[in-house]
C-alpha cells in the first residue's frame, strides 16, 4: 500500500523516513528544498503539489504546524481535494484543534475519504526510534485500517474516540509538559541560587516526588550539559496550550493554575521568538535570577 506524506518538519521527516522502510513513499513540503534532500537520504518520490503526492496514495498522513495549515491544503487546482480517490484513508499527525479536525473530516467525508485526527507525543527523538505515543480520535473501523500504518512510528497506540478526541489529550498533554517546564525553571534557578549544585539538586530531586519527565529526562540531557538543542518550538507549544485553555473555556471550567501558564507560555514566545526551543523559558528564569542551571 501507497503512502503520501506531507510535512517534512522537525518530527515529520524522521516518521516519514520510517514510513518509507515499509512502504512506497511520496512526499510534499512546502519549502521543496526540504523535500529534495530528504529524497537525497531516503527511497521516496518527491510530488510537485498536494494532488500530486495524494493522487495514487492508498494512505495519506499530513504533520503540519496547525490545523489550519492542512485546511490550507484543501482547495485549489493543486489542493489536497483535487487528487484525493474515494477509499483514501487520510491520518493527520499534526498537533491540531479538534473543532478544525471536524471541519476537514466533513470536508473529505464529501469525497469518500476516512480521516482520523492522530497527533504524536515523544519528540524527534521517538519518531526516529519508533516509540512515538499516538492519540487517535474518529471512527473506531477507521481508527483498525489506521493502526498498521501508525505503528511504523508509534508504540502506544490508543483510540480515544471520535474525530477530535486525539487533539483533545494531545492538547491536555502539552499543557502540563508547559506547567512542568515552568514551575521547574523558577525551582532550579532558584535552588541554584540558594547555592546547591544544579547536578547533585537534580539527582536528588530526580529520586524523590517532585520529580517529572522534564526533571529526569530533558534537563539533564539539554539544559545542565548546556546543549539547547533546538527539537520542538517554543511557539508549536504555545499553540498547544492555547487549544488546551480554548477547550476548557468551552467547557465553562475555572483553571487558574493553567491560564497561567497559558499568559507565561505566551510571555515567553513573545520574549523568545518564534524559532526558540521549548525548553528556552528557563533561559528566562537564569536570566532573572542571574545563575545558570548547569553541571
Ligand atoms: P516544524 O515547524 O519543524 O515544521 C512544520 C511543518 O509544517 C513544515 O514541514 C512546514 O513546511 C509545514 N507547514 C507549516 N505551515 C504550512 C502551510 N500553511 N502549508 C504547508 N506546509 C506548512 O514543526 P514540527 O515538525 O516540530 O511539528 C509538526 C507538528 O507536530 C506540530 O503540530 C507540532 O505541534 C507537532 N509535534 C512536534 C513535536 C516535536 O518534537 N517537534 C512532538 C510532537 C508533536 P516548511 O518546511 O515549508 O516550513
Amino acid at each position: 500500500m501507497s503512502v503520501a506524506f506531507l510535512g517534512l518538519g522537525a518530527i515529520g521527516r524522521p516518521m516519514a523516513a520510517r514510513v518509507a522502510v515499509r512502504h512506497p513513499l511520496v512526499v510534499w513540503n512546502r519549502t521543496a528544498a526540504r523535500a529534495q534532500e530528504f529524497a537525497r537520504q531516503t527511497a521516496c518520490r518527491v510530488a510537485g503539489s498536494p494532488a500530486e503526492a495524494v493522487r495514487e496514495a492508498d494512505v495519506v498522513m499530513t504533520c503540519l504546524s496547525t490545523s489550519l495549515d492542512v485546511e490550507s491544503l484543501l482547495d485549489g487546482p493543486e489542493g489536497l481535494l483535487a487528487g484525493l480517490r474515494p477509499g483514501t484513508l487520510f491520518l493527520d499527525c499534526t498537533s491540531g484543534d479538534p473543532a478544525g479536525s471536524n471541519r476537514i473530516a466533513r470536508r473529505l467525508a464529501e469525497r469518500g475519504v476516512a480521516f482520523a485526527d492522530c497527533p504524536v507525543s515523544g519528540g524527534t527523538n521517538g519518531a526516529e526510534a519508533g516509540t512515538l505515543t499516538v492519540m487517535v480520535g474518529g471512527d473506531p473501523a477507521v481508527f483498525e485500517r489506521a493502526r498498521p500504518y501508525l505503528e511504523c512510528f508509534g508504540k502506544l497506540i490508543v483510540h480515544l474516540g471520535a474525530i477530535g478526541a486525539g487533539d483533545t489529550i494531545k492538547a491536555i498533554n502539552q499543557v502540563l509538559l508547559a506547567a512542568n517546564i515552568l514551575s521547574l525553571g523558577e525551582a532550579l534557578t532558584a535552588m541554584v541560587k540558594a547555592g546547591v549544585p544544579a547536578r547533585a539538586g537534580l539527582e536528588v530531586l530526580n529520586a524523590s516526588s517532585g520529580r517529572s519527565f522534564v526533571s529526569e529526562s530533558l534537563v539533564p540531557a539539554r539544559v545542565l550539559t548546556g546543549a539547547w538543542p533546538n527539537t520542538f518550538r517554543l511557539a508549536l507549544m504555545d499553540k498547544d496550550v492555547g487549544i488546551a485553555l480554548d477547550l476548557i473555556d468551552q467547557l465553562g471550567l475555572d483553571t487558574p493554575l493553567l491560564d497561567l501558564v497559558r499568559d507565561r507560555t505566551r510571555a515567553a514566545r513573545a520574549a523568545l521568538g518564534e524559532q526558540a526551543d521549548y525548553l528556552e523559558p528557563i533561559k528566562l528564569n537564569e536570566r532573572a535570577a542571574g545563575v545558570e542551571v548547569r553541571g
